[in-house]
């Protein structure tokens, strides 16, 4: 059967800015026939992520990440729905998804590796399980939960940086569900910061291309930051961090400033700002939302119940095409729109 894949062409090397040429669109084949435990799928939607940066280069740095062969077919999060099944648990027309869904139109997948879902969860919007109800709310919940040592009442003061991206905007809104009295995004355009305080109920947004971001998050914290949601690292985290209080918490969720990096992950602070850290015993602790995965079914059940009841608000942006996603990824990497970024490849 013939189909449409997508395969890494080149790589940016480990110092470069990846563009949508690294990427290419080409023709291939599957089997015709379902051997028993498979199942045919037909891809829905794919979820392109900072994380596949890493994943360009020929070693990506961590050890569960595998790099990307070039000419070999790319994948990540997926959607799609069940053509055929010889699998016992997954019948044609279920809905199902997988942390390694490959590029192309269509595939022949082991059954045993996807997870069915349910999309009345989320009220039909079925890419939401790429995003708000998928890795990347996971990722600000447990986030929060695990690293954040938010409590309700402590009048606490959050600040989240890459605000406005798919994980930030669902943090800052976590962040005040579980608690936190104050909570102020960093983000790269005057609209997204409105949308962050208008829509999402962040107190304040602070554009990080405008103006003295230092003074600003001095003039909007002025108890000090608590909670650090930290998405980008650099410059930004170097800011935050000086007007950390002391016992404080920095959720180390990633450091998108530096991917185009040839640095270690995490990189390591400035001294001076290294120095802030360790006198006022500010944590920083490495995150990984894979490390907590037997709390995902409850997460995600929270994460549902939010979004149907009004309280998580998700933005994302729906790229249509397979042939559209080199670019998807390069514009998510230049700090895309609010919200998640999606590749819709059905149509
Ligand atoms: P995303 O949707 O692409 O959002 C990233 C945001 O960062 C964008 O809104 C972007 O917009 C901002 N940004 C990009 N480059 C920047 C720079 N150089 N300086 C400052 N801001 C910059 O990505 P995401 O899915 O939310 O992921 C956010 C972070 O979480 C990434 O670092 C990712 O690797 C990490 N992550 C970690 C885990 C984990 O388990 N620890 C899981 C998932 C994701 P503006 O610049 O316009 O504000």
């Amino acid at each position: 059967m013939i189909i449409q894949r997508v395969v890494l062409n080149s790589r940016p090397g480990k110092n470069g800015v990846p563009v949508a040429e690294n990427f290419r669109l080409e023709q291939s084949t599957i089997a015709d026939t379902v051997q028993a435990g498979q199942v045919h799928v037909k891809t829905l939607y794919l979820s392109v992520d900072p994380y596949m940066r890493c994943r360009m280069n020929e070693d990506t740095g961590s050890d569960y990440l595998q790099p990307w062969q070039l000419s070999e077919v790319a994948d990540g999060g997926g959607i799609g729905v069940v053509e055929e099944s010889k699998h016992h648990n997954l019948a044609k027309g279920d809905f199902v998804t997988s942390f390694t869904w490959p590029w192309q139109t269509e595939a022949i997948l082991d059954g045993d590796l996807l997870q069915k879902l349910v999309p009345q969860l989320v009220n039909g919007r079925l890419s939401y399980f790429l995003g708000a109800a998928g890795i990347t709310g996971l990722t600000a919940l447990l986030g929060i939960r695990e690293k954040g040592h938010v409590f309700a009442g402590a009048n606490q003061t959050m600040v989240v940086s890459g605000a406005a991206g798919a994980c930030g905007s669902l943090a800052g809104q976590i962040g005040r569900l579980e608690g936190c009295s104050r909570v102020v995004g960093i983000a790269g355009t005057d609209e997204k910061c409105s949308i962050l305080v208008q829509e999402m109920g962040f107190d304040a947004a602070i554009n990080y291309k405008k103006g003295d971001v230092a003074k600003q998050l001095r003039e909007l914290c002025p108890g000090g930051v608590d909670v650090y949601f930290d998405n980008v690292g650099g410059d930004i985290s170097d800011t935050v961090i000086s007007q950390m209080n002391q016992n404080s918490h920095i959720i180390l969720c990633g450091q998108i400033s530096q991917y185009n990096k040839d640095v270690p992950y995490p990189p390591p602070l400035p001294p001076d700002i290294e120095k802030i850290q360790k006198e006022r015993n500010i944590t920083r602790e490495r995150f990984l939302v894979l490390n907590y995965m037997d709390k995902q079914e409850a997460s995600v059940l929270q994460l549902c119940q939010w979004i149907q009841e009004g309280k998580l608000k998700v933005r994302e942006t729906v790229v249509e095409g397979l042939a559209n996603i080199g670019a998807a990824f390069q514009s998510m990497m230049n700090g895309g729109n609010i919200g998640k970024q999606i590749v819709s490849v059905s149509k």
